[in-house]
């Protein structure tokens, strides 16, 4: 039997740890640090590494390792062994505080979008006492912060852990000005709630295009998909349901609230949510999460996706990122309690959200824009690439009977006459509509459903909080001023109304009306990622300390250049398979189809050939076509490498790359439902979804 609070955080240098293992004033000094983010006193360091060392060993480690979040999206690490020389030619077990504090990793394999050049390497990581460290694999991994040695963030946990400082500075202020003199810190909470694909290991390691890009860039469309609705919260088939086993337990070990598990839409497409957290630890965690799934996958004979669409034609991977923000009180500002009318803390949130997401719509497609999301943002399972925010029928009644002044009763908020004591029940308000919501309220929470399977969260959070942040500041000056809270909502709602929409969003008029609301919509990551560095865009972030003009210009450039890369990788990855497989293999079924001609030909002249001519001819004729755009795509993805300006580049992608792999893919996938099963190089559809 698993005792599970027994597991739980058992690998996990967490509050009970130390406050076991450190004596009562060192212990003390550190939880200071951390809430308050004060620097470290060298002497106190000294202390807890000493400790964390101790029980490191105990349970079994060796190395340690300052992990870090570069801007690659995935996790980096360098071990190093605690040993140390000791006299007579033995070692001993040493870790001090310097280590602990601070390493150097040789920075200079990262991207930094300009800011580092290559031969100043030197970044250095710092660490985030924050989060707490763990261990895996036999390390204690340390959660740290990168930067450059002039101070600027070279990774995603700096830029997120100075938005959640901007936040709660100005909730802080606003809180004040409401008369809160009570609350001490506000902090940003979340909860991604993660889906992936798993199949037959071996199946996947037989397609190079998963291998090499995640996604299958081949593949016709198999007899049966989605449309039995059969899998959602189906059974989960036992070699499945071990897979979640062990990872529910690994995630525990390491402090992970894995809550939730089921079977999502798509065949052999899962879920996994957690409970909620602070979101730099939400963060840390979903990395985690992700890593872990892929590992214990391999362990089981399977491979898990991650990719936000492997599988053209059967709905694709996200990441929910539910959102929220209390107090150390432990008041929740998002709950709209059973008198949202006179919560002046809710609806000035609520104000903050629907201005800040209205005004900033640009930056919150970019946040989730990659090569990977466009091939599933605007598909019929996933919201569109429009922003736009749901509140259900009874906040937005509310809000639009304070916008013409009138009283908020509840009828009124129902609009039904339901007598006097029926409570408003937001939670399950309009459930159905809401999952197409890009930007869904839900309950004391907004749910954000743009991310990507595979993007880390903490690019959306560092926009989120600081737009946030922006509001919350303009709110607290006009309180300041003598402005009322009901004035906010009017003005709010007089010229930000448009963004808040409780429909459809999977609905073609949703496009045009929003087109018509001066929406944007932003359909690929060429066209959303020149906003990032829009003017008001790099004000917004250097008002609040985030990032400075060089910090958001590198990203920038670090993000056409990933999209770049993940795009050309595609189409490199095509014409390999095309040539090496695809092609031979249609050329074979086509002359064998041929030579059986000729050999009925030569029995009789009376036996009919047409069967074998008419498939001869076909797969000839797309042989053909197939061939001559492999030969294209070569040659555009050639020009592109030689191309300086990644901008161009990326338009030239959108144009012209794009275009033709779609070609080469309906050709492709026209020809595998012509070729016979046993000339085709690849397990198809089918094998890949059903199999286990
Ligand atoms: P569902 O969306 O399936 O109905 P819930 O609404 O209970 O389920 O939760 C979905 C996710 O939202 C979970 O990961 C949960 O931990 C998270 N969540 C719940 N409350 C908060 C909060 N205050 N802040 C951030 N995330 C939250
Ligand atoms: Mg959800």
């Amino acid at each position: 039997m698993t005792n599970v609070p027994e597991m739980f955080g058992s690998l996990v240098f967490n509050e009970k740890v130390m406050k076991e293992r450190l004596p009562s004033d060192v212990y003390k000094s550190l939880k200071k640090t951390i809430e308050e983010g004060k620097t470290f006193d060298i002497e106190v360091a000294n202390v807890v590494a000493s400790a964390m060392k101790d029980w490191a060993i105990e349970k079994g480690a060796t190395h340690y390792t300052h992990w870090f979040q570069p801007m690659t999206g995935i996790t980096a690490e360098k071990h190093d062994s605690f040993i140390s020389p000791a006299p007579y030619g033995n070692v001993i077990m040493e870790f001090s505080g310097k280590e602990l504090i601070q390493g150097e990793p040789d920075a200079s394999s990262f991207p930094s979008g300009g800011l580092r050049a290559t031969f100043e390497a030197r970044g250095y990581t710092a660490w985030d006492p924050s989060s707490y460290a763990f261990i895996k694999d036999k390390s204690l991994y340390i959660p740290t912060a990168f930067c450059s040695y002039g101070g600027q963030a070279l990774d995603k946990k700096t830029p997120l852990l100075r938005s959640m400082e901007a936040i709660n500075k100005q909730v802080l202020r606003m809180l004040r000005a409401l008369g809160d003199t009570e609350t001490k810190t506000v902090t940003t909470t979340v909860g991604a709630e993660q889906e992936y694909f798993l199949i037959e290991k071996e199946m996947y390691s037989s397609r190079e295009d998963l291998v090499l890009t995640g996604r299958t860039l081949f593949g016709a469309t198999p007899p049966k998909g989605q449309e039995m609705e059969d899998h959602y919260f189906g059974v989960i088939k036992p070699r499945v349901a071990s897979f979640m086993h062990e990872l529910d337990e690994e995630l525990w070990k390491l402090g992970v609230l894995a809550k939730t598990k089921h079977n999502e839409a798509a065949p052999a497409q899962h879920e996994l949510a957690p409970i909620y957290a602070t979101t730099n630890i939400a963060t840390d965690h979903n990395q985690i999460t992700m890593e872990l799934m892929k590992k214990i996958a391999d362990k089981h004979g399977l491979a898990c996706l991650l990719h936000e669409k492997p599988f053209a034609g059967i709905n694709g991977s996200g990441k929910h990122n539910n959102w929220s923000i209390s107090t150390d009180k432990g008041v929740n500002l998002l709950n709209p309690t059973d008198t949202p009318e006179k919560n002046d803390k809710f609806l000035l949130m609520l104000c903050a959200v629907i201005k800040g997401i209205d005004e900033y719509q640009d930056l919150m497609r970019v946040s989730v824009a990659s090569a990977g999301n466009d091939q599933r943002l605007g598909g019929n399972e996933a919201p569109p690439a429009i922003l736009s925010i749901y509140l259900g029928d009874v906040l937005l009644n509310m809000l639009e009977c304070i916008e013409n002044g009138e009283e908020v009763t509840k009828e009124k908020l129902l609009k039904m006459d339901l007598g006097a004591d029926v409570i408003p029940e937001f939670k399950k308000d309009n459930t159905d509509r809401n999952r197409t919501s890009p930007f869904a309220f839900t309950g004391n929470k907004f749910e954000f459903r743009m991310l990507g399977s595979s993007d880390s969260t903490a690019c959306p959070n560092i926009m989120l909080n600081t737009i946030i942040a922006d509001q919350v500041m303009q709110f607290a000056e006009q309180l300041e001023n003598g402005k009322t809270v009901y004035e906010i909502v009017k003005d709010t709602m007089k010229n930000h109304k448009r963004i808040i929409f409780n429909g459809n969003n999977y609905s073609e008029e949703w496009v045009l009306e929003a087109e018509k609301r001066g929406l944007s919509n932003f359909k690929t990551t060429p066209d959303a990622l020149p906003h990032y560095i829009d003017e008001k865009n790099i004000e917004l972030f250097k008002r609040h300390n985030i990032y400075t003009r060089e910090e958001i210009i590198s990203r920038y450039e670090i993000l056409v250049e990933n999209y770049n890369k993940a795009v050309c990788l595609e189409a490199k990855t095509m014409v390999y398979m095309l040539k090496r497989d695809i092609i031979p293999a249609i050329s074979e079924f086509s002359n064998d189809m041929v030579c059986t001609v000729a050999n009925k030909q030569a029995v009789s002249k009376k036996i009919s050939c047409f069967v074998e001519l008419d498939l001869a001819e076909k797969t000839s004729a797309i042989l053909e076509k197939l061939y001559e755009k492999a030969a294209s795509l070569e040659i555009e993805t050639e020009k592109l490498i030689a191309m300086a300006d990644h901008n161009k580049v990326s338009l030239e992608i959108k144009n012209k790359v794009i275009p033709i792999m779609e070609e080469i893919r309906r050709l492709t996938d026209e020809a595998e439902t012509m070729v016979g099963s046993d000339y085709w190089p690849y397990p198809t559809y089918a094998d890949l979804l059903f199999y286990i």
